[in-house]
């Protein structure tokens, strides 16, 4: 089969790759008709995630087709049309039990902290991923469902990480009726998070990122108020001064280990690896919530320490609140949502590319160019 396989930092090819087999009872293998590049992939193409090895097929959101199921696998059958979350996980575990999927205890033989994701680094499981033709899904009675005939397939793409994280990342800000909410990063997930926001309830929502294309895609699609940090001396003292020198109830980091804004943290972080991330955006949150504020963090972040103002956020009293997300824990309420009309989420894809050239789509999504928010890779023949 054909597939995208990784030769290093910014290096992206698509060979030939053996055809993955089910392994066991509740495999399936999916053969995959679209699938998306994500933030989180670009810590990878740059080398920023330790133990991201050579010859990987990325890719962690994709849908698909049933093509082969194992023996024992009950809830699908060959030609159905499946969404696949992001996490890999056993369903039975104590945490599967408890809906933390993104924290299955059974899913990653390489770390205790962290569960297993598809086409990730192998701190997450070194699981094969769904830039490619086909992908075995393990756990298949679990993880996969089917997707309702309504649903667009692209709309489908998004529910299988970024929407859902999105979503997520505004269920862990806790928001109450009228809340101000402030979002870091105007990148899908952030979009989504921004979005979410005003379904529970937030009376103002703002957004911050360096991009103007995507704050304006910010105020179109999210309906939020939107600030440019580089444009502005300084966003802590701005956003104080925004809300009456209180600070937003609410912050949520969409940014993660790979901020801009602060060349020490930057160079520490991404330059020389001293950190797991530069908390850039994570430090602006602590600073910009109220004091006993929430703080919401689903960016993604290294196994290493960063340097986090920890001594702020104990002084304040502020909660804080992480995980990655545990997709499928979203759907029911996010199909409501775009069933009723609230939400179309491919709104947000900017740009499709055909598998063949899936090394341009990480370009021009790593460099920002040519407007680029979300990148699909459409797979085989639609
Ligand atoms: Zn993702
Ligand atoms: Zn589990």
């Amino acid at each position: 089969m054909r597939a995208m396989v990784y030769r290093g930092p910014y290096k992206i090819r698509v060979e030939d790759k053996q055809m993955p087999s089910i392994e066991h009872s509740n495999d399936a293998i999916i053969r995959v008709t679209k699938a998306a590049v994500c933030g989180s992939d670009l810590h990878l193409y740059h080398g920023m995630m330790p133990d991201t090895r050579v010859g990987m097929t990325f890719g962690h959101e994709f849908v698909g087709v049933v093509h082969e199921v194992g023996a024992s696998v009950r809830s699908l059958k060959p030609g159905d049309r499946v969404m696949v979350p992001a996490n890999i996980y056993c369903g039975s575990c104590f945490y599967c039990a408890r809906g933390l999927y993104s924290n299955c205890h059974n899913v990653n033989a390489n770390a205790t902290a962290a569960g297993a994701l598809y086409g990730y680094s192998h701190t997450v499981g070194g699981y094969d991923g769904g830039q490619a033709e086909y992908v075995r899904v393990p756990f298949a009675d679990v993880g996969p469902s089917v997707i309702p005939e309504w649903l667009d397939d692209e709309d489908a793409l998004m529910m299988t990480d970024a929407l859902a994280t999105g979503y997520f990342g505004a269920q862990l800000g806790e928001i109450t009726e009228g809340d101000t909410v402030v979002v870091f990063g105007a990148g899908p997930v952030g979009l989504f998070a921004a979005k979410s926001a005003w379904f529970m309830g937030a009376g103002r929502v703002i957004v911050i990122d360096h991009l103007n294309y995507r704050l304006e895609k910010a105020r179109t699609f999210a309906h939020a108020e939107t600030y440019n940090f580089v444009e502005i001396d300084d966003i802590v003292v701005h956003l104080k001064r925004a809300t009456d020198y209180f600070g937003a109830d609410v912050a949520i980091d969409a940014v993660g280990a790979e901020a801009d804004g602060n060349v020490i943290q930057h160079v520490t972080a991404a330059k020389l690896k001293l950190q797991g991330g530069s908390p850039v955006a994570l430090n602006w949150a602590i600073d910009s919530v109220r004091k006993g504020g929430v703080i919401s963090v689903m960016g993604a972040y290294g196994p290493i320490y960063s340097a986090i103002k920890f001594g702020d956020a104990m002084n304040k009293g502020l909660t804080l609140r992480m995980n990655q997300a545990p997709m499928k824990r979203q759907w029911p309420r996010l199909l409501e949502h775009i069933k009723a009309g609230y939400l179309k989420p491919n709104e947000i894809v900017t740009h499709r590319f055909p598998l063949e050239d899936i090394a341009e789509a990480y370009h021009v999504f790593s460099a920002k160019l040519d407007g680029c928010i979300k990148p699909v890779i459409i797979v085989g023949d639609q």
